[in-house]
């Protein structure tokens, strides 16, 4: 599987984009490198330019950092002082075929991809880019609550809310250093596989009375589900982490009044383990790129 012949524009990232890069530069694509002028290290192969000195006609695909842009359509980087404007205007230079990659959207991107009617991927959304970053997040959960408890994990009682793609990756983790898990959730099909794991499931509406008796509540779901009747059940020591993303699942104004200690925990991938996460990255990106290399080459385009 190589990229060769495929002209490819990063714009801007952090640590992460490291990883797209070598990956990239291994499998022979051109690159175009924009925001990357304070990165001492010269990647062979690829070519750190301005954005205003890209040649946007003969790209292929462009791929944004995990947060896409700001939503004044701004892309960060940490390896430049300057912010990068991506706009319209720069998107209708592209041939019909560039494709867009970005981890998450916004209202910015969504709208101008719509206008400029070019092809938009936010690989955050794929199953398999959030399975992969699952382990990176339960690692993380792992080292949060190391860090805020003074007993151990194992024979702690954990209740895990939510038996989605991070949930269950998070309940394995837990229970695999030996504590008790019991998992929350509302679809059979889910109680059913929580049974399977050989974990003790309940269901979320039950959630006040199944609270009553643990050490430690991790939530991922990403609703308003750790209420204040909730957390007024829980022993006072408990410790909450919220991984579902901003603004958690947790009330935690309810959680401070009450003395109980709630973390909301997001980005943990990036955190705690940025080289992995930029190879999740890195792997599903280049898979797409030479599918959508082979799509071309199929139509002779
Ligand atoms: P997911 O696969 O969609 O799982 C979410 C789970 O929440 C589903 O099982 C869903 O169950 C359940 N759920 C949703 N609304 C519910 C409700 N009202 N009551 C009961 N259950 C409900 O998502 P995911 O990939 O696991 O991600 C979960 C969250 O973690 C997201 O917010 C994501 O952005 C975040 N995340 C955080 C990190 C981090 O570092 N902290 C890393 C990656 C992802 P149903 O199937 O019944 O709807």
């Amino acid at each position: 599987m190589m990229l060769t012949g495929m002209h490819v524009a990063i714009i801007g990232g952090d640590a992460r984009q490291l990883e797209v890069i070598r990956k990239l530069i291994e499998l022979d694509a051109k690159l175009s490198l924009v925001g990357f002028d304070q990165l001492a290290h010269h990647f062979m192969g690829a070519t750190k330019l301005r954005i205003d000195e890209v040649d946007f006609v003969d790209l292929d695909a462009i791929i944004l950092p995990v947060h896409g842009t700001t939503l004044d359509g701004k892309v960060n980087t940490v390896f430049s002082h300057e912010q990068i404007p991506f706009t319209e205007e720069m998107l209708l230079k592209t041939a019909k075929h560039c494709t867009v990659y970005t981890g998450i959207s916004n209202r910015y991107l969504d709208d101008l991809m719509k206008a400029a009617g070019r092809k938009y991927v936010q690989l955050f959304e794929r199953d398999d880019v959030a399975i992969y970053n699952s382990i990176p997040t339960a690692e993380g959960a792992v080292m949060i609550v190391i860090q805020h408890t003074d007993f151990t994990i194992h024979g702690s009682r954990v209740a895990v809310l939510g038996l989605g793609r991070i949930g269950m990756t998070v309940a394995r983790t837990f229970a695999a250093l030996g504590a008790k898990v019991k998992v929350g959730a509302r679809r059979s099909e889910h109680l059913a596989r929580i049974m399977e794991m050989g974990l003790v499931p309940f269901h979320i509406n039950d959630l006040e009375k199944e609270v009553q008796d643990i050490d430690i509540c991790i939530n991922t779901i990403p609703h308003l589900i750790v209420t204040a009747s909730v957390i007024a059940k829980m022993p006072a020591h408990t410790l909450i982490v919220d991984l579902a993303s901003k603004p958690g699942g947790t009330d935690f104004r309810y959680a401070e009044k009450r003395g109980v200690k709630a973390i909301l925990a997001p980005g943990l991938p990036g955190v705690v383990a940025p080289k992995t996460a930029g190879q999740i990255i890195a792997n599903v990106l280049s898979q797409l790129l030479y599918a959508d290399l082979q799509k071309r080459k199929g139509n002779g385009q």
